[in-house]
């Protein structure tokens, strides 16, 4: 994908920085905000789609070099051997914890309708060869702007850390190919295992100027999960000729709805979404097959397992009793390179981030929040059996007049993946930086 405007305009615009040897968080953030602004209207005037994060990476790069990290480019291998976009920022500052902070920077294949000044006209090819909109609609920006405000102010405010910061460009979260590129290539082997790592994302269920956070499972695992049921094609005149694979969905689709209602635990919820359902050419004919695409979401281990078997024997179940032959059996594959892991936020960690963020922000300003039913490929960095300890939060990005408004009327604004998510610059970055650089320096201690 190509871009029409270099992005070196938009470092030009990088303010001098007026904090040059401040110790003092508040005066590092006021020092920078405005050229923060100015970066992130750029950056989400030019959003580039998973897997092509070219000029965002190379514009994050450049800032957290010019930061005085130590930065690598291209880090990450997908499983057809391309290299990512991914980056690697390293600030060593003594004896102490390594810490990783990471930013996910792609977008989505959405046409923009928030109206702004600065929206999206950026128009390119998707995976299959189609033109389509795209949009920061999930906020990566507002994550890759946050990352750039807390270099620097870390890089200000060294005499106040311990440790090494290792800041994270992640490409292709949307795709959730990303990180699993980026330990693909090696990542600790390369860079060395962090102690810990925390990660934020902006939300449209809070104003900005406050964050939330959730303790324990904060996000639901995400299993893809591809069912072909195969029947015997025919006339639609004959069907006693025929297996009719359209009649075997329509009882699997029902069927399934039982799978979390009956055979799951209702205390440990789960999700099955059918997202796409394909089947036949024309009205009088009974096709060979139908092929549906599937989501499954849970919060634990076992209730990801009941419903992966669940939906493997409702489908062989339905084939069974439609007198399909064993040969012409269910396919049932769960695409682990779609998949995504909880986004489990460890307790202790969960409890000392929390403590940093209502010194820095005030107590009325961390919401407890309840966990959610999206998904997330940030906890793949904490690696198998949640090795290390992870946590996200939430960085409340909607205009705090809007969003009172929206809710005494018992409506919530347009949210990520939507055409309209619109979070409000000034007060979600300056918010984003102070919390994310007060949880580092917290956890970067000796
Ligand atoms: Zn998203
Ligand atoms: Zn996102």
């Amino acid at each position: 994908m190509k871009n029409t405007a270099p992005f070196c305009s938009l470092v030009c615009l990088v303010a001098a920085p007026l904090w040059a040897g401040a110790q003092n968080l508040d005066a590092v953030v006021n020092g920078e905000i405005s050229g923060l602004v100015d970066t992130y209207k750029g950056i989400h005037e030019h959003p580039e789609l998973s897997h092509h994060e070219e000029h965002t990476a190379a514009l994050l790069a450049g800032e957290l070099r010019k930061s005085g990290f130590t930065v690598i480019e291209r880090v990450g291998k997908y499983p057809d051997g391309t290299q990512a976009y991914g980056i690697v920022a390293v600030m060593q500052n003594g004896p102490g914890p390594k810490l990783l902070i990471r930013a996910d920077m792609d977008a989505l294949p959405i046409v923009e309708e928030t109206g702004v000044a600065y929206a999206s006209r950026v128009k390119a090819k998707n995976a299959a060869g189609q033109e389509v909109g795209v949009m920061h609609a999930c906020g990566h920006d507002v994550h890759v702007t946050t990352m750039i405000g807390t270099a620097r102010a870390l890089a200000a405010t060294k005499g106040k850390w311990h440790g090494t910061a290792m800041l994270i460009g992640q490409p292709s979260e949307e795709t959730i190919d990303g990180a699993k590129a980026l330990l693909a290539d090696h990542l600790y082997d390369r860079f060395g295992t962090p102690d810990i790592a925390i990660a934020l994302h902006d939300t449209n269920t809070r104003a900005a100027g406050t964050v939330s956070i959730t303790s324990g499972p904060a996000l639901t695992s995400s299993t893809s999960i591809d069912v072909t049921l195969r029947g015997i094609g025919g006339h639609g005149a004959q069907p006693q000729l025929a297996k009719d694979p359209i009649v075997m969905a329509g009882e699997f689709i029902v069927q399934l709805q039982t799978v979390v209602s009956r055979q799951e635990n209702p205390r440990d919820p789960a999700i099955v979404t059918i997202g796409d359902i394909h089947g036949g050419t024309k009205r009088n004919i009974i096709p060979n097959e139908v092929k549906m695409e599937l989501t499954a979401r849970a919060y634990s281990d076992e209730a990801r397992r009941i419903i992966v078997e669940g939906i493997r024997r409702t489908a062989q179940g339905v084939a069974l009793s439609a007198g399909v032959p064993e040969d012409l059996a269910p396919i049932v594959t769960v695409l682990d390179a779609e998949s995504t892991p909880v986004m489990y936020n460890d307790p202790a960690l969960t409890a000392r981030v929390r403590a940093a963020l209502v010194k820095a922000l005030g107590a009325q300003n961390v919401i407890d929040e309840e966990a959610g039913t999206a998904s997330e490929d940030f906890g793949i960095l904490g690696l198998e059996g949640r090795k290390i300890p992870t946590v996200m939060f939430g960085l409340g990005a909607m205009d705090p007049a809007k969003f009172a408004a929206a809710r005494a009327a018992g409506k919530l604004l347009p949210g990520p993946h939507n055409s309209r998510f619109e979070p409000l610059p000034e007060p979600t970055l300056r918010t984003g930086v102070k919390a994310m650089s007060s949880v580092a320096i917290a956890l970067l201690q000796k």
